[in-house]
C-alpha cells in the first residue's frame, strides 16, 4: 500500500516520554492544542519583558509565545532552542514561579501569570518529536576542547562549542549521559527517556561521548592526560557526593543516601525499589522533599522530614512544600538527628530539639531528646564536590567546596581549564547550568580563536 506524504511524515515522529499514571504520573501535564492558543492569547507581549530578564539563559519568552499563538510551533521552538539546548527540560523542571512566572506582569494584577513553562514544553515537545534542532555544527575551526560531565552544563557547553565549529569530546563517569537530568530529578517532573532523547539532539550536532571514562578515576585520562591533547578543557562535574550526617548508626542498612535512593527511583519500577514503612528524610531543601514525596508515592505508610530550623528557614521552594503536604509527608521543625539505633538494621531515630540563637545559629537544647520509630532514615542535607581526581590539577582551586571561576567567562586560575554548573556555582537549578555551560563555551571558544 502506498503510504501518504502525510503518514509517513507523521510515522516518523517519535512520541513524547512521559508517565501518564501511576505514582510518578507527570504533575504538569501537556497543554491541549485549545489551551495553548488560549495561554498564549493571554500574554501581553511586553517590551523589556521581565520574564525574558529573569530566565538565566535570557529566552525571548514574549517572542517565541506569539509564535505559539499563531501556531507556528517550529517557530516558537526556533526561539527557545537558540537560547537554551534544553529547553525541553528546563519547561519541566524549572520553579518558574520564583523565575520567568515570577516576574510575569500579570502578577501585579493579582492574576494568575502566564505558564510559560508549559508553553515551552509545548514548542520544544514538537522540536523532540522531530529530533529537530534550528542549526547545525558550525564551520571546522581545528580546535579541540574536552568537557568533563555530560549534565547540564557540560551539554551546553559542547552544543555551543560545536555550534562555533570547534570539536568536541565528551566524557562521563556513568554509563549514561545527562547528569541529574537522567539520574536525580523526580520522575512525575522528568522523565530519564526524556532526559535521554534531549541528549540526542546535542550528539547530533556531532559530539562524541566517552561514557563510563571517570576523568582523574579508575579507567579514565587524567586531567593532565586531557591538558596534553586538548587545546581546552571543561570540568562540569556537579556535586557527585553526599554529605554525611556525622552520628552514630548512619552505616546500618536502611540508611541511604538521598541520590542513590533517588537514582534507584529513576533507574528501576517502583515494585521493585525498597522503601520503609515508616521513612524519616533528614533535610530541608529541594533534594530532602524530593526523597520524601517519592518515599511516599512508593508506598511508604509515614513519611517524617526532620529539618533544624523553622519552616520559613527551609531552602526548599514554596510550591515544593506545599507537595510534600498534599503527598501527606510530614515535617518535625527545629529538631536535628543525634543517633540512628537498631540491632541489625534501623529501628529508630533519636533527635533533639533545636533552638535559634539571635543571629540565628542551631543550637541545641540539652535534655530534649526523643525518639522516632521508623525503618528506613535518608540523608538529604546536602552534596558535595569529589575533590580527589581534581586535586593537585595547577590552577584549579577547589575554594570554599566549589570551583573558582571568573563570573563573566568561567575560565579557572589555570589559563587551559573553565568550569561551570553545580561544580563552580555551589549547587543551583538546570537552567542556570545551562546558561553558565553555554557562556563558557563561547569563551572558551573566543579564547581559543582569538576573537574577543
Ligand atoms: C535530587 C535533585 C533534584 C533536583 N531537582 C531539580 C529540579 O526539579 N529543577 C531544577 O532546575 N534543578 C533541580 N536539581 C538541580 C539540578 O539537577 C542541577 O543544578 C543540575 O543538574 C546541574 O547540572 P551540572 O551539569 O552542573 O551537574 P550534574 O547534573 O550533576 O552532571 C554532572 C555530570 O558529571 C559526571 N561526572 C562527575 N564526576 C566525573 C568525572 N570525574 N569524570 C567524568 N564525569 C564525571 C556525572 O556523572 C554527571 O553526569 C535537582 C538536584 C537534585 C540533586
Ligand atoms: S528556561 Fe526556565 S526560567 Fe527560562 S523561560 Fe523557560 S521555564 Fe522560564
Amino acid at each position: 500500500m502506498a503510504v501518504s506524504k502525510s503518514s509517513a511524515s507523521k510515522s516518523a515522529l517519535r512520541s513524547i516520554p512521559g508517565h501518564a499514571d501511576g505514582p510518578f504520573a507527570e504533575i504538569a501535564p501537556p497543554f491541549t492544542d485549545a489551551e495553548v492558543l488560549a495561554e498564549a492569547n493571554r500574554c501581553l507581549y511586553c517590551f523589556d519583558a521581565p520574564c525574558t530578564r529573569a530566565c538565566p539563559t535570557s529566552i525571548d519568552v514574549p517572542s517565541f509565545i506569539k509564535k505559539l499563538a499563531t501556531g507556528n510551533r517550529q517557530g516558537a521552538a526556533r526561539v527557545i532552542l537558540e537560547a537554551n539546548v534544553l529547553g525541553a527540560s528546563c519547561a519541566r523542571v524549572c520553579p518558574t514561579e520564583v523565575l520567568c512566572e515570577g516576574a510575569c506582569v500579570h502578577n501585579l494584577d493579582q492574576k494568575r501569570p502566564i505558564e510559560i513553562g508549559r508553553l515551552q514544553r509545548t514548542a520544544t515537545d514538537w522540536a523532540i518529536e522531530r529530533s529537530w534542532l534550528p542549526y547545525g555544527a558550525g564551520k571546522t575551526t581545528g580546535k579541540r576542547v574536552a568537557i568533563v560531565g555530560a549534565g547540564p552544563a557540560g551539554l551546553a557547553c559542547a552544543a555551543e562549542l560545536r555550534r562555533l565549529g570547534d570539536a568536541v569530546v565528551l566524557f562521563d563517569a556513568k554509563d549514561k549521559p545527562g547528569g541529574l537530568n537522567t539520574f536525580g530529578i523526580a520522575e512525575y517532573k522528568l522523565t530519564a527517556e526524556l532526559a535521554l532523547r534531549e541528549v540526542e539532539l546535542v550528539e547530533k550536532l556531532g559530539v562524541e561521548l566517552k561514557l563510563k571514562t571517570p576523568v582523574g578515576g579508575a579507567g579514565g585520562p587524567t586531567y593532565t592526560q586531557l591538558l596534553s591533547q586538548f587545546d581546552a578543557v571543561f570540568i562540569g562535574v556537579g556535586l557527585p557526593r553526599a554529605v554525611r550526617l556525622g552520628v552514630p548508626g548512619e552505616d546500618l542498612p536502611g540508611v541511604r543516601q538521598s541520590l542513590d535512593f533517588i537514582e534507584d527511583v529513576k533507574a528501576k519500577a517502583p515494585r521493585d525499589v525498597k522503601v520503609g514503612r515508616r521513612v524519616a528524610v533528614i533535610g530541608g531543601g529541594n533534594t530532602a522533599v524530593d526523597a520524601a514525596t517519592q518515599a511516599k508515592r512508593l508506598g511508604a505508610e509515614r513519611v517524617l522530614m526532620i529539618y533544624r530550623r523553622g519552616l520559613a528557614e527551609m531552602s526548599a521552594f514554596h510550591y515544593e512544600i506545599e507537595l510534600l503536604r498534599t503527598d501527606g509527608c510530614e515535617l518535625v521543625l527545629h529538631a536535628s538527628p543525634i543517633r540512628i539505633e537498631g540491632n541489625s538494621r534501623v529501628e529508630r531515630l533519636v533527635c533533639q530539639r533545636i533552638e535559634l540563637t539571635a543571629a540565628g545559629k542551631p543550637q541545641p537544647v540539652p535534655g530534649t531528646e526523643f525518639a522516632l520509630e521508623v525503618d528506613m532514615v535518608i540523608a538529604a542535607i546536602g552534596q558535595r564536590l569529589e575533590e580527589g581526581p581534581l586535586a593537585g590539577v595547577p590552577g584549579v582551586d577547589l575554594g570554599s567546596g566549589a570551583i573558582k571561576v571568573d563570573a563573566k567567562t568561567f575560565r579557572t586560575g589555570n589559563p587551559k581549564i573553565w568550569s561551570a554548573g553545580d561544580c563552580a556555582n555551589g549547587g543551583a537549578e538546570v537552567v542556570n547550568a545551562v546558561a553558565e555551560g553555554r557562556d563558557a563555551g563561547r569563551s572558551i571558544h573566543a579564547t581559543l580563536n582569538g576573537k574577543s
